[in-house]
C-alpha cells in the first residue's frame, strides 16, 4: 500500500517531465473543449427537462477526452497509468448520464433521478475503486506495458475480468438509453424530431466507435476511438444546443390523444415564445408551428395576446373568438392553463381552444325551434283574435319574416273562378309593394296551383333549364336564388300560396319547407274562418228578397257618403223610389209576383247605377238610391232612365203569361242643394216622391229646399 502511494507520488513528478505530441490527440482536444461549452451552455438552462444529466454527460466526455489527452502525450509509464485511471471517472460516469438523461428525455419519471444514479452507481463506483487499486488484484488490467507504434509510446492494456464486467453493464446502460431515446424519438413533435436524430448520432458514433475499438479488428490498436469520436459527438451535441436550442424550447408532452384533438392547444414558455402546438391549433391560427415556433406570443397570436397576459396575471374570464364566416363559423372557448414540470416549477402556459361550435349551433337551433313553435302559437291565437282577411295576412307575414328571414315574402290568395292570383302581401328587399293580381298560369306559383304540393328551389340559376315553367319576376325585378313556397289548401280547395324567396342561393332547407308549411296549415283555417265571418256579416247587410241593402244598411252607407261628399265638397243625390199600386199585384196576382216585381225593379235600377252608388231596400216595395258625386240634373237622369227600363223589362204571371209591368215613382233630393243634413235630405226626397204620386204616378219630382235647413251630417 506504501509502495503504491510512493509510486503515485513520483507518477505525478514525471507528469510534466516526459512529453511527445501528436496528431491523435486533437480530435480528443475538440471533444474535450466542445463538451466543456456544452455542459456549460447546458447549465444555464438547466430548468429544462433532461438538461442535468447531459450536462454531466459532457461533464465525463470532457474528462475522458482531457485524460485521454494528457495519457498520449506524457511518456512516462507512471503518468500514462495515471491519466488512464484518472480517465475512469469519465469512463463509468458517462453511460450512466447517458441513460439517466435518455430517461428524462422520454418523460419517465419514477422513480426520481437521484434513486435512478445511486441504482446505477453501484457497479461504477465499485470500478473506479478496482481501477484504482489495480495493481492488487489486477482484475481490471492483467498486464500494463508500453508499447511503441506510430512513433509514439502507447499503453498496452491486457485487460482483466472487471474490466469485461464493467464494459458489459455500460453497454447494457448504453443500449437502454438508446432504446428509450428511440422511444422519444417517436413521440417527439416532427418539427423538433431534427434534434432528437443528432442526439442519437451523437450517442451513436462512440457506442459504435467502442465496440470497434474492444474488437478484434481495431484499425488503429492502442489508439482510444471512443475518446476520438466523441469529437464528432461534441459537434453534433454543441450544433443541436446552440444552434436548435435543444432543451430550451420543450415539447409538451403529446400522444395521437392531443395529436387527432379537435380543440386546440398552443404551448408558450415562460419568455412568451411560441414552444408548441397540436395541428388543431395549427388550423385555428392558420399557421404551420414551423413558422411560428420561438416567436413571440404577441406576434403570431396578436388577437389573443392581450388577453393571455392578463389571464396570466389574475383570473380573467374565459376569451370568445369567432373564426371564419358563414357556414365555415367556429366559435371558440379560450382558457389558459399555468404549465409546471415535475418540481412544480412553472415553465410556462398552455391556451387550450375549445370548440364550442357545435354547442353553438345546437343551442341556435334550440332557439330557432322555440321560435317556429312560438310563430304557429301566435298564428293559432290569431285564428280567433282577428276576422279581417287583410290584417291576418299581415300578420301571418310579420310572424313569418320572424322565423323565415329572407329577401322577399308573398302571400296570395287563389281566385278559383278567374284562376288569378291576388298577391295580397309582397315585400322584396323590404320594399312593400302595393296587392296585384296575376295570372295562377304563369311563374313558379302556378307550379303549385296544379300540383298543390310544396316546391323548394335551391338554386334558381342552376335549374331554371330543367324547370316546368318560367319563373315570372314580381316586386323587385330581379331573379331570385332560393325560392320556396307552400299552397294552402283547406280540404281539397286551394285558398293561396305562402312563398319566400332570397337573392342568395341555398338559403332554405328542408325545416324552413316544414315550418312554412306548417304555418299555412294554420293561415288556411284563419283564412278560412275570416272568410265564413265575411260572408255573415255580409249577409246581416242585405235584403234577402232583393239582395240590396237592407234598411239600416242603407242608411250607414247614407251617413258615410255624406260624410264624404261634405269633406270633398262634391254633390250627393238621394232618390226615394216607390212602386205604384203594388197592392194590387198582390192582390191580383199573388205575392209570387209582386215579390218577382220587386226583383225586377231593382234589376232595373241597378242596370243604371255605377259600382260606387248603393242600392236598399227602405221598406216594403219602397227603395232608395244613393249617387255619390251625381248633381240634381244627373240624378234626374238617372231616375228617368230607370224608369224606362223598367217599363220594358218582361215580367209574367204564374202561368208564364206576360203581364203588365208596374210603374214607379220617383222622388230626388241632393247635397249640398236643398240641405246639408242628411236626415232632412231624406225628408226633402219622400216629399218629393209623394208630389210625383200626387202628380199621378209613373214621374220624377225633384225636391225642393227645405226651410229649416242646417249644416250637419250627423
Ligand atoms: P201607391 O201607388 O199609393 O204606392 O199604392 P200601393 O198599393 O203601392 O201602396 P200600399 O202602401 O197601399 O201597398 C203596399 C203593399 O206592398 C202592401 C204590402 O202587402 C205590399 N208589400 C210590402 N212588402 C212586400 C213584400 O215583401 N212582398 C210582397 N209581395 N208585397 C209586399
Ligand atoms: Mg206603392
Ligand atoms: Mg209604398
Amino acid at each position: 500500500m506504501i509502495y503504491d502511494q510512493i509510486r503515485l507520488f513520483s507518477a505525478i513528478n514525471v507528469i510534466f517531465m516526459d512529453i511527445q505530441f501528436s496528431l491523435i490527440v486533437i480530435p480528443s482536444v475538440l471533444a474535450g473543449l466542445l463538451a466543456i461549452l456544452s455542459s456549460w451552455l447546458l447549465w444555464k438552462r438547466r430548468s429544462a427537462e433532461g438538461s442535468i444529466p447531459l450536462s454531466l454527460l459532457l461533464v465525463s466526455i470532457s474528462i475522458w477526452s482531457i485524460c485521454y489527452v494528457f495519457e498520449v502525450i506524457f511518456t512516462g509509464y507512471p503518468a500514462k497509468v495515471f491519466w488512464a485511471k484518472m480517465e475512469y471517472l469519465g469512463i463509468v460516469s458517462l453511460p450512466v448520464f447517458w441513460l439517466l438523461f435518455c430517461l428524462r428525455f422520454a418523460n419517465i419519471r419514477k422513480p426520481s433521478n437521484t434513486k435512478y444514479f445511486l441504482l446505477f452507481s453501484g457497479i461504477p463506483l465499485i470500478t473506479v475503486g478496482l481501477v484504482w487499486t489495480n495493481s492488487f488484484h489486477h482484475l481490471i488490467w492483467k498486464d500494463i506495458s508500453l508499447t511503441h507504434l506510430y512513433n509514439l509510446v502507447l499503453l498496452q492494456l491486457d485487460y482483466g475480468i472487471w474490466f469485461w464486467i464493467h464494459t458489459v453493464y455500460s453497454h447494457l446502460l448504453f443500449f437502454s438509453g438508446l432504446y428509450y431515446l428511440f422511444q422519444a424519438y417517436f413521440r417527439t413533435p416532427k418539427h423538433l424530431r431534427h434534434q432528437v436524430r443528432f442526439i442519437l448520432i451523437a450517442g451513436l458514433i462512440p457506442g459504435l466507435a467502442n465496440i470497434i475499438y474492444l474488437s478484434e479488428n481495431n484499425p488503429f490498436p492502442m489508439v482510444d476511438l471512443t475518446s476520438l469520436s466523441f469529437a464528432v459527438s461534441g459537434i453534433l451535441i454543441f450544433y443541436v444546443l446552440y444552434y436548435h436550442r435543444f432543451l430550451d424550447i420543450i415539447p409538451i408532452a403529446r400522444d395521437t390523444t392531443i395529436e387527432n384533438m379537435r380543440d386546440g392547444i398552443i404551448v408558450v414558455d415562460l419568455k412568451d415564445r411560441i414552444v408548441d402546438m397540436n395541428p388543431a391549433a395549427e388550423q385555428i391560427i392558420q399557421s404551420s408551428l414551423n413558422d411560428v415556433v420561438g416567436k413571440p406570443s404577441s406576434q403570431a397570436l396578436a388577437d389573443i395576446s392581450d388577453w393571455i397576459s392578463q389571464s396570466k396575471e389574475a383570473d380573467t374570464p374565459v376569451k370568445v373568438l369567432n373564426i371564419g364566416e358563414g357556414k365555415n363559423k367556429k366559435i371558440f372557448v379560450l382558457n389558459l392553463f399555468p404549465l409546471t414540470d415535475a418540481q412544480d416549477t412553472l415553465i410556462g402556459h398552455t391556451v387550450v381552444f375549445h370548440n364550442n361550435t357545435e354547442t353553438h349551433t345546437l343551442n341556435r337551433n334550440i332557439k330557432d325551434q322555440a321560435d317556429r313553435l312560438a310563430v304557429l302559437y301566435e298564428i293559432g291565437k290569431a285564428i280567433t283574435s282577428t276576422l279581417d282577411i287583410d290584417a291576418l295576412l299581415e300578420l301571418i307575414y310579420n310572424q313569418l319574416s320572424r322565423v323565415i328571414p329572407s329577401d322577399a315574402y308573398f302571400v296570395a290568395l287563389y281566385l278559383a273562378d278567374d284562376h288569378m292570383l291576388d298577391i295580397r302581401i309582397l315585400i322584396d328587399q323590404g320594399k312593400r309593394y302595393p296587392p296585384e293580381k296575376v295570372s295562377a298560369s304563369e311563374g313558379l306559383s302556378s307550379w303549385i296551383v296544379n300540383n298543390r304540393k310544396p316546391l323548394l328551389i335551391q338554386d334558381l340559376r342552376k335549374e331554371i333549364n330543367n324547370l316546368p315553367m318560367k319563373p315570372v319576376m314580381v316586386g323587385e325585378k330581379k331573379l331570385s336564388r332560393s325560392w320556396l313556397g307552400v299552397p294552402m289548401i283547406l280540404e281539397t280547395k286551394l285558398i293561396g300560396l305562402l312563398a319566400v324567396a332570397s337573392y342568395e342561393p341555398h338559403v332554405f332547407g328542408e325545416t324552413d319547407q316544414l315550418l312554412l308549411e306548417q304555418i299555412a296549415q294554420q293561415a288556411v283555417l284563419s283564412i278560412q274562418n275570416a272568410y265564413h265571418h265575411q260572408e255573415v256579416a255580409q249577409q246581416s247587410r242585405l235584403d234577402s228578397l232583393t239582395g240590396v241593402s237592407n234598411h239600416n244598411h242603407f242608411l250607414e252607407r247614407l251617413y258615410e257618403e255624406a260624410k264624404i261628399a261634405f269633406s270633398s265638397t262634391t254633390p250627393l243625390s238621394l232618390i226615394m223610389l216607390d212602386i205604384d199600386y203594388f197592392k194590387l199585384y198582390n192582390d191580383t196576382y199573388g205575392h209570387v209576383v209582386g215579390d218577382q216585381v220587386l226583383r225586377l225593379t231593382v234589376e232595373a235600377i241597378q242596370s243604371h247605377i255605377k259600382k260606387t252608388d248603393t242600392v236598399g231596400r227602405w221598406g216594403g216595395e219602397e227603395f232608395g238610391v244613393i249617387l255619390p258625386n251625381a248633381t240634381i240634373a244627373q240624378a234626374n237622369m238617372v231616375a228617368n232612365r230607370i224608369r224606362r227600363t223598367l217599363s220594358e223589362l218582361p215580367l209574367f204571371n204564374v202561368e208564364g203569361k206576360t203581364i203588365p209591368k208596374p210603374t214607379i215613382s220617383q222622388g230626388i233630393a241632393t247635397l249640398p242643394d236643398h240641405t246639408t243634413d242628411v236626415d232632412d235630405l231624406v225628408i226633402i226626397a219622400d216629399r218629393a216622391l209623394y208630389r210625383a204620386k200626387d202628380k199621378g204616378r209613373d214621374q220624377v219630382a225633384v225636391g225642393k229646399p227645405s226651410k229649416a235647413s242646417h249644416v250637419s251630417t250627423s
